[in-house]
């Protein structure tokens, strides 16, 4: 493939996932060395590791590289990807359309939030898990302030402030919604920004793709240090973890989903799926829905004959705004850690009251979450941030992420179409007349978004 200048680009041999599950064996292996040396040098094995000064800090030190590199994007990825997505969305420009398609995509994320909640809370994964390696760092300063003022806490009383703070995203969020509302209701006069933060936002994509080539270095260096420290324990325990999420999508994806296309939709759930399948496995197999975007849109206006600037719309924005997948994600990663800190850390809120302010959280954090490999992992540490969580907890989980990505992504993108196929129902199945500019912008997106489908193979 040839880049943005024209350069042509080496494609890694070896396919991203394949890479983070080969570092993820080595880390176990490498890890259950360690740990078995741990208080014996009895072995030859552990004499030599032990003569040569080689320890877990010697391959702990890549895991701590990693996670810098993802706390360092967050905040301007998060900032210019809402900025972005609100400035596709010209709500005042379509007026009842834009307002129809944000709260199908609003709701639907609500439900998917919820049953990620229902299932943790059945299958209680985070109780009884062994935290004895991630909490090595201090949880002392973790204490939870409480959501009480969370209305007033969320307005930054200095936005400098809060940009330069990695605890106060969600007064970053708050802004970059004004923000990105002030500019598309602004008009032409500030077109310039717009396409400014349009490119900002490409070029941290492009950064958090490097950080993400990063990533087996990452997982091995968290993965010997967790199990170096304390065995295998905490990888069982991660299978419950993984069965939760993978059921509460299955749930998303194949009860809630088909049930919202035939009675919101009107549309036979069977003709949904076999017109959707091809952007479902695309979805699956680069973890994208940026890249499959091309796809979806196939899909929704040829195979189930949603009006074309309709469908260019409702999906295109949904690619970055619409994620049922990430939200379920993010629900349970956070439900699920906070139900293992719990006898941790003080003023873990387990309550109805705690998991309404975490679905609250996931509903603005997936604003922000970009259509790429692993963005709903980035934008989990804004809900663990908020809740008051480690985020070095994410090193447990990443080893298994790309597995859960696949299947998330599928669920964002099969949730964009059956958007489009509830939107056009819902304003009595007529194309919408978008204006000239707002179709030149979505065919620019479109091309963007065909170069991931290249970099995510
Ligand atoms: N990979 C997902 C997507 O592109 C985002 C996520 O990580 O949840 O839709």
């Amino acid at each position: 493939m040839q880049d943005n200048n024209g350069k042509a680009q080496k494609k890694p041999k070896l396919a991203l996932h394949w890479q983070i599950l080969i570092a993820m064996t080595l880390g176990i292996s490498v890890g259950m060395l360690f740990s078995s040396c741990l208080g014996s040098s009895n072995g030859q094995v552990c004499r030599i590791l032990q003569a040569s000064h080689i320890n877990i800090d010697t391959f702990a030190w890549m895991g701590d590289v990693f996670l810098r590199l993802l706390k360092m994007i967050v905040i301007p990825l998060i900032f210019c990807s809402l900025i972005n997505g609100i400035s596709h969305m010209k709500v005042e420009q379509l007026g009842k359309v834009g307002l129809v398609t944000f709260l199908v995509f609003k709701i639907s994320m609500l439900i998917a939030a919820v049953i990620g909640l229902f299932y943790v809370n059945l299958i209680q994964p985070g109780v009884g898990f062994d935290l004895s390696s991630v909490t090595k760092v201090s949880v002392d300063h973790l204490a939870v302030h409480g959501h009480e003022n969370f209305l007033l806490g969320i307005i930054p009383p200095n936005i400098f402030y809060a940009l330069s703070q990695d605890n106060q995203l969600i007064q970053v969020i708050f802004f970059a919604l004004l923000f990105g509302i002030a500019l598309v209701t602004s008009g032409e006069s500030t077109s310039g920004i717009s396409k400014a933060f349009e490119q900002i936002f490409n070029i941290m994509l492009r950064i958090t793709h490097w950080i993400m080539i990063l990533a087996p270095f990452g997982v091995f260096g968290l993965i010997v240090k967790t199990v170096g420290a304390t065995g295998l324990a905490p990888f069982v325990s991660i299978g419950k973890y993984m069965i939760v999420v993978m059921l509460a999508l299955s749930t998303m994806l194949f009860i809630i989903t088909p049930l919202l296309v035939y009675f919101v939709g009107g549309m036979n759930p069977i003709k949904f799926f076999s017109g959707v399948k091809e952007a479902m496995l695309t979805a699956f197999g680069t973890s994208s829905s940026a890249a499959t975007l091309p796809v979806s849109l196939d899909c929704v206006q040829n195979n189930l004959g949603v009006p074309s600037s309709l469908a260019s719309f409702v999906v295109t924005v949904g690619s970055t705004m619409s994620m049922n997948g990430a939200a379920l994600y993010e629900a349970v990663v956070t439900l699920f850690l906070a139900q293992a800190y719990a006898p941790l850390i003080p003023g873990i809120d387990l309550s109805l009251k705690g998991q309404i302010f975490i679905v609250a959280m996931v509903l603005l954090s997936t604003l922000g979450t970009p259509g790429i490999p692993h963005g709903g992992l980035v934008t989990t540490t804004i809900v663990l941030k908020a809740v008051g969580l480690p985020i070095d907890a994410i090193g447990l989980i990443i080893g298994v992420d790309r597995i859960l990505d696949m299947c998330r992504t599928m669920t964002n993108v099969t949730g964009d179409c059956a958007a489009a196929v509830i939107v056009a129902r819902l304003m009595g199945g007529k194309d919408i007349d978008l204006p000239d500019k707002a179709k030149k912008e979505i065919d620019e997106v479109k091309e963007e978004n065909e170069m991931f489908l290249e970099t995510s193979k």
